[in-house]
């Protein structure tokens, strides 16, 4: 069985039963407990490494009633206080480092490379919370556009939205989660979050790190149970007033049908496709795509999902593909640090993949490497000469699987990207311009990359899908902006006995 080794410093999130720790909710600035607990199994080998507490409805009622009092007071803090309070969270999590990185290995299965790059990615955003605070800044809007308005000026402002309700996936439980947490502080909200349950102590860890860095009680609490069982009661509440949501498009849906009316930011799958022309850098295009397809093991929104590789070049780039394919190495990284691979979520996601493989299998493709699996342990898979009418052509995969396509020419690749419900990612490789820029132009997707894989990374570059891939923007200066309102003030200037020449201009 693996430890999660916590230090004192997160005592208070946790009782431990039977050896077993039993984490708790933050509720008003208190860890909780509730009646029913769920277990946290890891995904390395199967052990439970803790239990989490299952929100019953008193819980949530509580949970929202505080968050719209705690509201109130975090609109009151000065911006350069609120900047100070996520000064303080970095610097802590800069000295719990490790500790967060042991957790996210062994809750959520990855690689030590990919815990880091998560803290550190949280830690960077957490320095350039600042520039988020350019969005708050204002309009102004003269009144001598149209003759309605002559004689009036007008001011836009954003206000906070409310109580923000995040929910978060296990890929990035931690880093998504921030993500929206800095935001919604910063634009003067309260926010209840809900980690996943598969791996959600991390992000409990980082809840107490901002308790201890002076969060005012209530304006960030934690929600923990599944999906299902605090569910619709907490998505229909109507002191809600925005679900921020980052998960799969089956969720998303259903949320968006029992939300009601309130803001919904949604952040869904994917199924990014990677185009190959004749005149792309065959070596780095096949770097990018072995990369962009397996890390994290599939297991991420960005990932490369259907490399489509124009004929003329198609046998020559497969080569390319075999050769970096050892570039992974699938196994357990707690047991071996030179694993840059690690298991799947659940065995549930293995069979998933599995069954998707044979499907492709089954219609005529080629499996060249993988295409086995070990409890949650799915190996790095190729697979080429894949049918445009496989499941894994069309539906995310989120696993380890090099899927390749060949189609005729640029136009064919165009199509075959675009008859997809989903649009959330995608990249072409060429070093041709105006292929390139009319591949960049006409692949409809919310993010289309250039000769590299896509990565939302810090999300300085903001992302977001359309279709069936979701709605809004995230990242550093767009989370603020969804999760404020715009507030027209409109100022009468003939009140002050201003006249017409003066209509909007203070001269
Ligand atoms: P998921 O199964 O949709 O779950 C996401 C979150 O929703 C979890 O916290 C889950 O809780 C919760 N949830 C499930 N059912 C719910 C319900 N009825 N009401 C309220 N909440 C509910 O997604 P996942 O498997 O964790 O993550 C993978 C998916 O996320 C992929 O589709 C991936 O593409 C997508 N994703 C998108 C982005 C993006 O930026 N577009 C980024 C990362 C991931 P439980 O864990 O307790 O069930
Ligand atoms: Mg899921």
């Amino acid at each position: 069985m693996v430890d999660l080794k916590l230090s004192e410093y997160f005592n208070d999130i946790y009782s431990v039963n039977e050896g077993i720790p039993e984490f708790e909710m933050l509720v008003n600035g208190e860890w909780i407990n509730s009646d029913k607990k769920q277990d946290v199994v890891s995904s390395l080998d199967g052990s439970v490494i803790g239990r989490i507490s299952v929100a019953n409805h008193d819980n949530i009622d509580s949970m929202v009633n505080h968050a719209v009092e705690a509201q109130k007071e975090i609109e009151k803090m000065s911006l350069i206080d609120r900047i100070e309070l996520l000064n303080k969270v970095k610097s802590e999590v800069i000295s719990k480092k490790d500790e967060l990185v042991n957790i996210i290995m062994i809750e959520a299965g990855k690689p030590k490379s990919a815990a880091e790059g998560e803290i550190t990615t949280l830690i960077r955003r957490l320095e350039l919370s600042e520039q988020d605070l350019y969005s708050l800044k204002g309009e102004f809007i003269p009144g001598d556009l149209a003759q309605d308005t002559v004689g009036r000026s007008a001011v836009l402002v954003r206000k906070p939205i409310g109580v923000v309700l995040g929910i978060s996936p296990f890929n990035y439980p931690v880093y998504t989660s921030a993500n929206k947490i800095i935001p919604a502080i910063l634009g003067g909200n309260s926010i209840i979050i809900k980690p996943p349950s598969a791996d959600p102590i991390a992000l409990l860890a980082l809840a107490e790190i901002f308790r201890k860095a002076g969060m005012p009680k209530g304006v960030l609490q934690v929600v923990t149970g599944s999906g299902s069982s605090t569910g619709d009661y907490l998505i229909e509440n109507n002191q809600i007033n925005m679900i921020s949501f980052t998960g799969s498009t089956e969720v998303g849906e259903h949320i968006t049908n029992v939300a009601g009316i309130k803001k919904l930011h949604m952040e869904l799958g994917g199924k990014a496709p990677a185009i190959i022309l004749k005149d792309a850098d065959l070596d780095l295009a096949a770097k990018e795509c072995v990369k962009g397809s397996l890390s994290l093991s599939g297991q991420r929104c960005d990932a490369i999902s259907r490399i489509l590789v124009v004929e003329d070049i198609y046998s020559k780039f497969v080569e390319k593909l075999k050769e970096h394919m050892s570039d992974f190495k699938m196994g357990n990284p707690i047991e071996d640090n030179s694993v840059n691979m690690g298991p799947l979520i659940n065995k549930k996601s293995a069979e998933r993949i599995d069954s998707m493989v044979k499907d492709a299998i089954s219609k005529g493709c080629n499996l060249v490497q993988g295409g086995k699996y070990n409890n949650c342990y799915y190996e790095p898979t190729l697979l080429t000469d894949v049918t445009k009418d496989s499941i894994i052509a069309n539906e995310e995969t989120f696993g380890p699987v090099v899927t390749v396509i060949k189609v005729k020419d640029i136009d064919d690749a165009i199509e075959v990207s675009n008859n997809s419900k989903y649009g959330l990612d995608g990249c072409v490789f060429t070093n041709n311009i105006s292929e390139a820029f009319k591949v960049m132009d006409r692949v409809k997707v919310g993010n289309m990359s250039l000769n590299v894989a896509p990565s939302h990374g810090t999300s300085n570059f903001p992302f977001g899908g359309i279709k069936y891939s979701g709605e809004g923007k995230e990242g550093i200066g767009k989370s603020i902006e969804e999760m404020t309102v715009v507030k027209t003030l409109i100022f009468d200037l003939s009140s002050f006995g201003l006249g017409k020449e003066y209509s909007g201009k203070f001269n």
